[in-house]
């Protein structure tokens, strides 16, 4: 297991992202997919250019609730992300002069979280608790998981993920339990996610 903390000068961030843009906070729905979408959408382009050898399947984008657990999980069969990526992607954040930044715009949230790409980061909108579990396309790749939980400290793990791509679990904080309710996804999706490049699923986990 790894820890650390998050970028450069972020020790704001999660206040930030909270007092912020908490009137728009239902775009997290949308920012997460779109993730998804854009990894599915890479390594599609890694196979054409020969790249990526493997058998491509099923791309559907899935998302399920978990009402026991107050997870709501958006998983990819995508690119995936190795430990280093995790660190360069996730982890490494650039975020300077964001306060002055999100005075000027705070009422377009919109505009900063695609200035900023706080595109993840606002998954902290609505979750107390963040998890990626992931594993990459590359060939031999081990997975891991990253895990955070509003605080600038994170830890990686690594685990078994049998299937290519990446889960991002949210726990859903008690503000935000609407998130956990099948018509209020369903609206999101109707909402943000239409006419998306690859199929997205929404069905709720029965185990
Ligand atoms: P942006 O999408 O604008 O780059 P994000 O904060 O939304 O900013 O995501 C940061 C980066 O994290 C992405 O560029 C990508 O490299 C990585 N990432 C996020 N979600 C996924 C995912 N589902 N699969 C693979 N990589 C991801
Ligand atoms: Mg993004």
């Amino acid at each position: 297991m790894s820890k650390g903390n998050i970028g450069v000068s972020s020790e704001n961030i999660f206040p930030i992202i909270k007092k912020f843009l908490y009137s728009d906070h239902e775009i997290f729905l949308r920012e997460l997919v779109s993730n998804a979408v854009d990894a599915s959408q890479k390594l599609k382009t890694l196979s054409s250019v020969g790249e990526f050898k493997g058998e491509i399947g099923d791309l559907k984008v899935k998302i399920a609730i978990d009402p026991k657990e107050k997870t709501l999980t958006i998983s990819d069969r995508g690119v995936g992300m190795t430990a280093e990526e995790i660190e360069k992607y996730i982890n490494q954040i650039a975020f300077s002069g964001a306060e002055e930044f999100l005075d000027k715009y705070k009422t377009d949230a919109h505009a900063i979280i695609g200035h900023f790409g706080l595109g993840f980061y606002s998954s902290f909108m609505v979750a107390k608790k963040v998890e990626i579990h992931t594993l990459s396309h590359k060939e031999g790749a081990q997975a891991v998981k990253w895990s955070c939980d509003g605080s600038p400290e994170y830890t990686i793990d690594e685990i078994k993920k049998e299937d290519r791509g990446t889960d991002i679990v949210l726990y859903i904080d008690d503000e935000n339990k609407q998130f956990l309710e099948k018509a209020e996804i369903t609206r999101l999706l109707n909402k943000y996610c239409r006419f998306l490049p690859i199929e997205v699923t929404f069905g709720k986990k029965t185990e």
